[in-house]
């Protein structure tokens, strides 16, 4: 980088900072590159832009009976977070039946449907009752979760990145905007594979709200523009194999499917 666009990126990301809603990495898009990297859209439901994601985070355990299912004490002990690239991020366009590939190395892949809140505030040390403020809108989404993978890099005592953070993990609808949908703090979402019900749950069985989340993820990283965060996954959660069929629903939103291939 020669100097003087050193000097301008410089000047530009003091004033993102100023601003205060500038994510970092603006200036970077003024520079010149050798090859072109795409971002990350989701499509924004009524509108011709496009929601552009800078971080996926994901909480893990948020609901009781998962907590168990994992093997986990669901009392009230702080929530932890981790998260998946932005570029996993597959977009399933409302009313279709997107193919999903079954990734590699993994002979346990599960779903996990989640309320994914996008963020188009953000900030440090969020206040909880501020917190839904940074929320532009909701959409629904699959963690989906390399099962064998996670369970044996815990096991080792191993980051578990390999079993949740891969290419096509992070399978996501379209951005709701708050107008439209409102905050989520109750109804149902469910998920059914080639049409039984697998995973039937309400969203006010969450053990920290989305306004909580928000709150404590920004105790750890400063929260940007275009941030989402799948808010956790009920319990039953549970393996699919090509050919089979998911579909998810969240009461408020349209339903979302992808057919394992
Ligand atoms: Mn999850």
């Amino acid at each position: 980088m020669d100097r003087r666009l050193f000097f301008q990126n410089s000047s530009l990301v003091a004033a993102g900072a100023v601003a205060g809603c500038a994510a970092p990495g603006v200036a970077q898009q003024q520079a010149k590159t050798p090859f072109p990297v795409v971002g990350t859209y989701i499509p924004i439901v009524g509108t011709d832009e496009m929601f552009p994601v800078r971080r996926i985070y994901c909480i893990g355990r948020n609901y009781a009976a998962h907590a168990r299912e994992m093997g986990s004490d669901p009392s009230r002990e702080p929530p932890f977070f981790f998260q998946k690239p932005t570029d996993a991020i597959q977009h399933v366009p409302t009313g279709a039946v997107a193919d999903h590939p079954y990734p590699t190395l993994t002979k346990n892949y599960h779903y996990e449907a989640e309320l994914v809140a996008c963020l188009s505030r953000g900030g440090r040390n969020i206040p909880v009752g501020s917190a839904l403020d940074c929320v532009y809108g909701y959409t629904l989404g699959l963690d989906m979760t390399r099962r064998d993978l996670q369970r044996a890099m815990g096991d080792e005592k191993k980051p578990w990145e390999i079993g949740k953070s891969f290419d096509h993990s992070a399978v996501i609808g379209a951005v709701h905007k708050l107008a439209q949908s409102g905050h989520f703090t109750q109804g149902a979402i469910w998920l059914k594979v080639n049409g039984a019900i697998k995973q039937n749950a309400n969203l006010n069985q969450m053990i920290w709200s989305v306004a909580e989340q928000i709150a404590k993820l920004s105790e750890a990283n400063e929260l940007f523009p275009g941030d989402i965060i799948y808010s956790g996954t009920p319990e039953n959660v549970g393996p699919v194999v090509r050919g089979d069929v998911i579909e998810m629903h969240i009461d408020g939103l349209p339903r979302l499917s992808v057919k394992i291939v």
